[in-house]
């Protein structure tokens, strides 16, 4: 899903903007940048410097005349924009579009094309008018225009959650599975706890007081791995061991007596 989404800046004059642009896409893991009519060099110390090592990026990025060639084999485009314009235009926020991309990204061919205007002026009305929708990020009212780079790296951001949301979703726990400690690794653990909490004088079964129950719910709502849990029963058998051997040299100190 993230290789089918483009970063398309028209008109930008501050080479240091297209450095923190390609930055924050590689941050977040898109590549494809667009760049329509720079009005700035694009290689250049500046925006070299503030790519941080991104600057692959800088020497990838399509050069296009007009936003129609930088979007011409996109089948959504869509406007960010600090302002509401004259003319109301669908409107989504970067978290509702981010949660569209998994449908609008489909393979092979959709491509969805990111635009962002110039630090001055930002996108022209004729520009906006030729996106399917337009993009506000929620900023304070009084204040609203972010920096170039920073709108991009929260669009990116919420394109990248919603990417990984659809990816992570089975992976880690599939990961988590197979190293987590069975029901029956636990319930050997529960009565190892217990005979050795009973062995140092802490927990008395005549007693209870409900102390096995909120251990165990604290330990099963934990979820411990099978290593930590090995961990765990380590730590009860040297505890038993240190009880046992102070218990000899007591009953030994005592036949002296
Ligand atoms: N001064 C310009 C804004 C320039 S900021 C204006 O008044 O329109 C450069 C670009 O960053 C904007 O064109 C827009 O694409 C993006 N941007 C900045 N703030 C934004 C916001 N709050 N929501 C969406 N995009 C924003």
């Amino acid at each position: 899903m993230l290789d089918r989404l483009r970063i398309v800046l028209i008109g930008t004059s501050h080479p240091g903007n297209i450095g923190a642009v390609a930055r924050a896409m590689h941050n977040m893991g898109l590549s494809d940048l667009a760049l329509v009519a720079p009005r700035c060099e694009v290689i250049h110390q500046e925006s070299i410097s503030r790519a941080s090592g991104a600057d692959h990026l800088l020497h990838s990025a399509a050069r296009h005349a007009t936003l129609e060639d930088a979007v011409a084999d996109c089948t959504l485009t869509v406007g960010a924009s600090a302002r509401s314009r004259t003319l109301p235009w669908p409107m989504v926020s970067p978290r509702e579009l981010a949660e569209r991309l998994p449908s609008e990204c489909q393979p092979p061919a959709s491509r969805v094309a990111l635009v962002f205007g110039r630090e001055d002026s930002g996108l022209t009305n004729a520009e906006l008018q030729r996106c399917n929708a337009h993009i506000h990020i929620p900023t304070n009212a009084d204040f609203s225009s972010l920096n170039l780079a920073a709108a991009v790296q929260v669009v990116a951001y919420e394109c990248r959650l919603a990417w990984l949301s659809t990816h992570t979703a089975t992976e880690p726990s599939t990961l988590h599975e197979d190293t987590l400690a069975s029901h029956a690794d636990l319930e050997r653990y529960f009565e190892h706890l217990e005979r050795t909490l009973v062995a140092i004088e802490f927990h008395d079964p005549a007693k209870p007081r409900q102390l096995m129950a909120r251990l165990r719910r604290l330990y099963l709502r934990a979820r411990p791995e099978q290593i930590e849990l090995n961990i765990l029963r380590g730590i009860l058998t040297a505890t038993e061991k240190q009880t046992a051997r102070r218990q000899v040299t007591q009953d030994t100190s005592s036949t002296h007596d």
